[in-house]
């Protein structure tokens, strides 16, 4: 947005006027030498009205949004009959890194039914920096989380990695990840959205926010029924924990673009230790629920074991959630 002074305004009285209103400006000089602000995107939304009645503001020009579809999402969507977002009980989706065997997937289906976990979360296809680490089992895994995760009410979030792969995920996935390796890749993108499932858009690594938002409008864009964000870190310069789990953007997005976006405190942190002070600062910051790395015995676990949790941190973790209670069901008061 720009907002275009009247000739004789006062600049440093018009820009505190719209710092009270939660807008950070930038100010430059436009055509014929008019001074004018520049809003930047991470501000609040302000009626155009109550900034043209500002004294000093001459005009106030829209710049068009680069995801309109994100923009008019709205702050809680529908996935497979769970509500993501806004004042929605917050979700727990849980499990392991890698689905690795039949066996694995129902006990943890079953131990994280037991604790309130919405959905039962695991890789097939795993994005691995090695070409010589374990890659996943595959697309047979899809089927054992599918049938587990049916087995105990829970719904499935999973990873695509690969337009060829994409309907094999889609039809045994109630919300398709897309890993924050590929959060810029259009063409994946694209293909999940045309699926007409809800994409989780995990945040690229070194991503912008306004790139993440924009990657979630190219799924929109394509057919997806809604997007949900997952904050998952961002690289920095230290290496104490794996990445920089950003809780500014969670806060960013949850309360100034009042979207449904939830935080992946594993890979934010890669160590255990911390997931549970981390996952606390992560909804107080208005994250909507958790992705979370649980495994049956996280020492052994074949890919990202350091970062699993065990079955009684989740069950803390739930307890934070508030989905270590029954949810109240449609309809009931
Ligand atoms: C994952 O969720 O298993 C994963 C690989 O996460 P990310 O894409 O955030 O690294
Ligand atoms: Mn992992």
């Amino acid at each position: 947005m720009i907002i275009t002074l009247t000739e004789n305004a006062d600049l440093e009285g018009v820009r505190a006027a719209l710092a009270d209103l939660g807008l950070w400006t930038r100010e430059f000089t436009g055509e014929r030498g008019t001074n004018q602000f520049l809003v930047h995107a991470h501000s609040g939304r302000v009626e155009r009205a109550t900034l043209l009645a500002l004294p000093g503001v001459a005009d106030v020009s829209e710049t068009p949004s680069q995801h309109p579809l994100v923009d008019a999402l709205g702050p809680c969507v529908d996935v497979a009959g769970v509500a993501i977002g806004g004042d929605a009980r917050p979700v727990l989706m849980a499990g392991p890194c890698s689905i690795e065997s039949e066996e694995q997937i129902h006990t943890v289906a079953r131990r994280l039914a037991e604790l309130g976990a919405t959905f039962l979360r695991g890789g097939a296809f795993k994005p691995r920096t090695s070409p010589y680490d374990f890659q996943g089992v595959g697309r047979e895994a899809l089927a054992w989380m599918r049938a587990a995760a049916d087995a105990h009410g829970l719904r499935v979030v999973t990873e695509a990695m690969s337009e060829s792969a994409m309907g094999a995920v889609a039809e045994m996935a109630d919300l398709i990840q897309i890993g924050s390796r590929n959060m810029h890749s259009t063409p994946l993108l694209q293909a999940a959205g045309r699926t007409g499932r809800p994409v989780l858009v995990k945040r690229g690594m070194a991503a912008t926010v306004e790139e993440w938002l924009a990657a979630g409008e190219y799924c929109l864009d394509a057919g997806a029924s809604a997007v949900v964000f997952c904050e998952r870190g961002i690289r920095s310069f230290d290496n104490r924990t794996r990445n920089l789990l950003d809780l500014a953007s969670v806060a960013l997005l949850r309360h100034v673009h009042q979207l449904p976006v939830i935080v992946d405190p594993s890979h934010g942190l890669g160590r255990r230790d911390l997931i549970l002070p981390l996952s606390r600062a992560a909804m107080a910051a208005g994250a909507s629920g958790l992705l979370v790395e649980v495994h049956p015995s996280p020492g052994t676990a074949l890919s990202d074991g350091p970062q699993a949790v065990s079955f009684e941190t989740a069950a803390a973790l739930a307890a934070h959630l508030g989905t270590d209670r029954p949810a109240v069901l449609a309809g009931e008061p």
